[in-house]
């Protein structure tokens, strides 16, 4: 299980963001995969009782499905980013037709052009042709929030463990994570918060 990707790994790869040069106690939370209309706004709850701030990387084909929730999310003041039209995996999916859905889906996002691969994976002609116009968003800690064959403890330790200033983490807002969440998301920021870290989204 990678939680961290080596920090080698991190400076071959330089066209993306890994996580961020901090001086502060800044991390940045983020969320992919959504809206939905369940888990969705479970998470808002949280992050709205906690009082912080969340990236939300969003599926195109979601944000048609359930509007309303992209709504919640905006009117909470929490940022939202490209996650591609139908979140496709760059590795099997021809250059032309992956930069088009990743171009459908940020017709809803004029604000910015972070944009993150789903699965990670985006090939290097799609990176470059990519980074021309977007910032590429990797993570710095996956907590394995979507595996159902771990124990929620562990991800939350996953997530304390590895999460510095500066770190980006990645949970997800899918069914698959929803189990996971609803048992750890609260105690995890909350501990976050008693580290002394900042939740930012300033990007
Ligand atoms: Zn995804």
């Amino acid at each position: 299980m990678i939680v961290k990707p080596p920090k080698f790994v991190q400076r071959i790869l330089k066209s993306f963001i890994w996580r961020h040069n901090e001086d502060n106690n800044n991390i940045w939370l983020t969320f992919d995969d959504g809206p939905d209309s369940k888990v969705t706004p479970f998470i808002l709850q949280i992050l709205k009782n906690q009082q912080i701030k969340a990236t939300f990387f969003l599926v195109g084909e979601q944000i048609n499905k359930y509007p309303e929730i992209l709504d919640m999310i905006l009117n909470d003041g929490h940022i939202i980013a490209n996650h591609s039209y139908s979140h496709k995996n760059g590795w099997f999916t021809n250059s032309k037709s992956y930069v088009n859905d990743v171009e459908k889906c940020q017709v809803f996002m004029p604000e910015n052009n972070l944009f993150r691969p789903p699965y990670g994976k985006i090939t290097p002609i799609q990176t470059r042709t990519l980074e021309k116009k977007y910032k590429i968003v990797l993570w710095d800690v996956l907590s394995y929030d979507f595996s159902e064959k771990i124990k929620p403890e562990k991800i939350k330790e996953n997530i304390m463990k590895n999460t510095t200033k500066g770190s980006i983490i990645v949970l997800h807002n899918n069914h698959k994570s929803y189990n996971n969440l609803k048992l750890i998301l609260h105690q995890t920021i909350k501990e976050l918060k008693q580290k002394g870290f900042n939740f930012s989204t300033t990007w």
